[in-house]
């Protein structure tokens, strides 16, 4: 009776990932999607509300005004078929050494005041921003959290096979490994693949915001250079093989003439201006 009715468990959820199903991704990826946006946008907001009451805003009002001009520029340039609208972003600076910056779902962002140091022009801060904001586009958050889901699938059921009678442990086994995934998807390192995605629509709305994409590559190299004994946070949840740096290298070429247009159109932003000294 019990093992029926974790089966039909097992089934429904089975049923109701392969209604979900695949999705494509900005760059043409095949990808898995097994949570609606609203599932996700709701648990960005959750994390993020999270991450305010863990560490304190930074209160200077010129770094907040610098790096809101670097984050309204870049959010200007979303193509509106990703249903976030510029003034839906909110952003807030943590007063943190680390250097770290985020995005996630619901047009949340954070920068850490740690990693003003590292990107020290408004270009670079644009090239982390650009590549944070491009994570959530490309629904990265969603596609780490499905692959969890669908191993902690495989789980329950092996739970359920295994066992000889379906007592009441091994249902809360089997339920336990249906329902964990959310907690760890925010915080996973995303994939080789997810990188250069990102890499590549963040330089992209960079440059079309008018900030120089060569400066992406020079921040990628100062931030793989500094490793050691403290490597910078945001290499822990964004790798940056030599690979990367090569690939943003090459887009250049492809982005300045973006660059050169936004420029010319009279998207040259000025927020060094409002840099703090
Ligand atoms: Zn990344």
């Amino acid at each position: 009776m019990l093992k029926a009715g974790i089966k039909r468990l097992a089934l429904i959820t089975g049923l109701s990932i392969l209604a979900t199903g695949c999705a494509v991704s900005p760059t043409g990826e095949k990808t898995l999607l097994l949570n609606s946006p609203a599932q996700m946008n709701a648990m960005g907001s959750q994390s993020f509300e999270q991450m305010k009451e863990k560490i304190p805003a930074e209160e200077d009002a010129r770094t907040n005004r610098y790096v809101q001009c670097v984050a309204d520029a870049i959010v200007m340039q979303v193509p509106r078929e990703y249903g976030y609208a510029p003034q839906n972003w909110e952003l807030v600076v943590f007063k943190d050494d680390a250097v770290n910056a985020f995005a996630l779902p619901g047009g949340k962002i954070g920068v850490y005041t740690g990693m003003l140091k590292m990107a020290n022009n408004q270009h670079q801060l644009a090239s982390v921003i650009g590549h944070e904001v491009s994570h959530v586009l490309a629904q990265h958050g969603n596609a780490r959290m499905s692959q969890q889901q669908l191993t902690q699938l495989g789980m329950a059921a092996a739970t359920i096979a295994m066992a000889d009678r379906v007592d009441s442990k091994t249902q809360q086994a089997a339920i336990l490994a249906l329902g964990l995934g959310a907690q760890y998807g925010i915080l996973l390192p995303y994939s080789r693949k997810h990188e250069s995605e990102a890499d590549m629509l963040g330089q992209e709305l960079m440059a079309q915001a008018g900030f120089d994409p060569r400066e992406a590559v020079t921040l990628w190299q100062k931030m793989s250079q500094k490793g050691g004994a403290t490597p910078p946070e945001l290499l822990s949840t964004h790798p940056a093989p030599s690979t990367r740096i090569h690939q943003l290298d090459a887009q250049v070429q492809q982005y300045m003439p973006l660059y050169q247009q936004a420029r010319a159109a009279g998207r040259r932003p000025d927020c060094d201006r409002l840099k703090p000294r």
